[in-house]
């Protein structure tokens, strides 16, 4: 009889030590030297990176791959995207949905991205968005952890049924309170929604992701008010504020008083560096500012901070891959990450720190840990940011589900190699 269902033999880890990679049914149960173990399966990845699978902790999978659908977003803002997508909402179906969003699962699982939280538009009475997502969920659950956020895109108070249909998306089984509070009509209301929220999940026991201080306004400081209610409430480590773009354009004396509240509180940050950098810093004439939060003094001050992919061809953004090494290089230059450890940190905050943010369970590479990995084209983390290669094996719970070949240029050059393959 086998020792395992699945060896995966000679990888390199992230933190560079070299490991076999014993697997039964959905979990890993050896890791070490295994030679001479006999397995049902072996995958070969001597001198590839082994990793844990990319988490995406922010996404928008009922509006994925509508991009031009009703038109294009002709200024490019974050306010037409808003609107665009709130025509389609109203037309589009719920096998349409469907379709897109198992479309994207199909790209993620290709990429190594097996866990992903979609915030899911909670805005129309007939709730198809939430439907639709639930029916998705149920889908890719044998490979891919959809997480849903109940996220009433225009506004909790705005609309007169945005606070009536969050809690009926809710009870239909979404996992966790969202909200905008920069998009509330008032500064007061925007808080007023943040504690109104908070309540919701302390009594649910749910946890809490809202889009929050996404704007260019110095002023919009809905984040205390999040670390404030999570402190409160005795939220720590379940809260977390996307984007918190606002925070770039703010004072830096009040930042110095905001940073250790954000810390007690245990509020994670997931800046979304491909959609800030795009769609953050429009009003501006020069110089125009990025729009993307203090990632570096965060993590200086120990809060937790991943990074999101937002959009791929939607309202908001034309381009993406559902690949989250797009993401951390992006997010590696903007937030100018180029020391060695900081560029290496970009690896983790797409797979461990975004894991950490959603409170993916069983995750990691270890005896007993949940049997899904990524096998990647190249020799360590900081390697794979720069390269964005071929992933060419993924594992998810056990069940190997996606393959691509190695795939090095050919070179008809004389005198020089017959192929390259441009690692170090
Ligand atoms: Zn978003």
């Amino acid at each position: 009889m086998a020792d395992f269902d699945l060896l995966v033999k000679g990888g390199t880890l992230p933190d560079g030590s070299h490991a076999d990679i014993g697997i039964r049914g959905d979990r890993i149960i050896a890791i070490g030297a295994l030679s001479g173990a006999v397995a049902g399966e072996v995958i070969d990845a001597t001198g590839d990176l082994v990793a844990p699978p990319f988490v995406d902790p922010h996404f928008h999978l009922d509006a994925t791959l509508s991009y031009g659908t009703p038109r294009i977003n002709a200024s490019g803002t974050l306010l037409e995207g808003i609107s665009l997508w709130g025509e389609l909402r109203d037309t589009a179906t719920v096998d349409e949905m469907v379709a897109r969003a198992l479309t994207y699962c199909d790209w993620a699982v290709s990429m190594g991205l097996l866990a992903i939280r979609s915030h899911v538009d909670t805005t129309s009475d007939h709730l198809n968005t939430v439907t639709a997502m639930l029916e998705v969920q149920k889908i890719v659950r044998p490979y891919l952890d959809l997480q849903l956020v109940a996220f009433p895109q225009d506004g909790l108070y705005r609309t007169p049924t945005g606070r009536t249909n969050l809690l009926r998306a809710l009870d239909m089984g979404v996992d966790v309170v969202g909200g905008i509070p920069h998009f509330e009509r008032t500064m007061e209301e925007g808080r007023a929604s943040v504690r109104d929220l908070c309540e919701i999940a302390a009594e649910r026991g749910l946890p809490v992701d809202l889009h929050c201080d996404e704007t260019d306004d110095p002023l919009s400081r809905h984040i205390e008010t999040l670390a404030y209610e999570t402190q409160r409430l005795g939220l720590q480590g379940r809260v977390a504020g996307s984007h918190l773009t606002s925070m770039h354009s703010m004072d830096n004396y009040y930042v110095s008083k905001l940073l250790p509240l954000i810390a007690e509180a245990e509020v994670a940050a997931i800046p979304n560096p491909l959609i800030n950098i795009t769609l953050q810093g429009r009003h501006d004439t020069y110089p125009k500012r990025r729009g993307l939060t203090r990632v570096k003094e965060m993590q200086a001050m120990g809060i937790t901070v991943g990074w999101g992919q937002d959009c791929v061809r939607d309202p908001w953004y034309s381009l993406g891959t559902g690949d989250m090494l797009d993401v951390a290089f992006m997010g590696l230059h903007v937030a100018q990450m180029t020391a060695p450890e900081q560029m290496s940190r970009c690896f983790d905050m797409v797979t461990v720190e975004n894991a950490r943010i959603i409170g993916l369970e069983g995750y990691g590479l270890h005896e007993g840990a949940v049997a899904s990995l990524v096998v990647l084209d190249a020799g360590d983390p900081i390697e794979a940011v720069r390269l964005r290669p071929d992933r060419l094996a993924v594992v998810s719970k056990g069940r190997l589900v996606s393959q691509k070949a190695r795939n090095d240029a050919r070179l008809a050059l004389e005198g020089r190699p017959q192929s390259v393959r441009r690692r170090h």
